[in-house]
Order: C-alpha cells, then sequence, then structure tokens
C-alpha cells in the first residue's frame, strides 16, 4: 500500500474519471470496452513504490484486473470465481507485461 493514500472521495470523482478517459474507456491489456463504473483502475507497480500518479495508473476489465500477476489481488481470485468472473482453470489465463 502506497505511504500516503489518496482520500476516497478525490479518488472516485477526479483520478477514476481521468484515466478511464486517458484509456478511451478500453481495458489496455485486452482491448475491451468498460464502462466507467465497471472499470478498474491499477496500480501498474503496486505495493510499497506505488503512487497514484497517472503514469503509474491504467484501465483494466475485472478480469484482466483479477488475473494480473500480482500477490496483492490474490485476495480477489476466489470471489472472482465465485462470481463466475474467471473460469476455475484461471492460472493459465494469468498475465504480467
Ligand atoms: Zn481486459
Amino acid at each position: 500500500m502506497p505511504k500516503k493514500r489518496t482520500p476516497n472521495e478525490t479518488w472516485y470523482k477526479n483520478i477514476r474519471p481521468i484515466i478511464w478517459k486517458r484509456d478511451n474507456g478500453r481495458c489496455v491489456n485486452c482491448g475491451m470496452k468498460v464502462s466507467l463504473k465497471n472499470s478498474h483502475i491499477d496500480h501498474i507497480v503496486s505495493g510499497l513504490k506505488s503512487d497514484n500518479k497517472f503514469r503509474n495508473l491504467r484501465t483494466l476489465c475485472v478480469r484482466c484486473h483479477v488475473l494480473r500477476l500480482d500477490i496483492n489481488h490474490r485476495g480477489m481470485i476466489q470471489s472472482a470465481i465465485r462470481k463466475n468472473l474467471i473460469p476455475a482453470d484461471w492460472r493459465n489465463f494469468v498475465w504480467e507485461e
């Protein structure tokens, strides 16, 4: 987690729409169109070195977000399988640039 968290209000009202528009409302990994509401704004560098600078943020669809090879996302896997967002053999679809 970054040392300084951006207040949630700023994140939802300002940062999310800017990143989503910059990425043309599409998942930058698979190219699928995502609505602002359903978009996942991902930290490219996560963990201690993470920050909320625009160059560290990108738009992902929920599937690509969950399947990103990032230990910080492992908690999402089980709930994503339950919701049918990813297949049970999700390990075959994990990606990282
Ligand atoms: Zn995607």
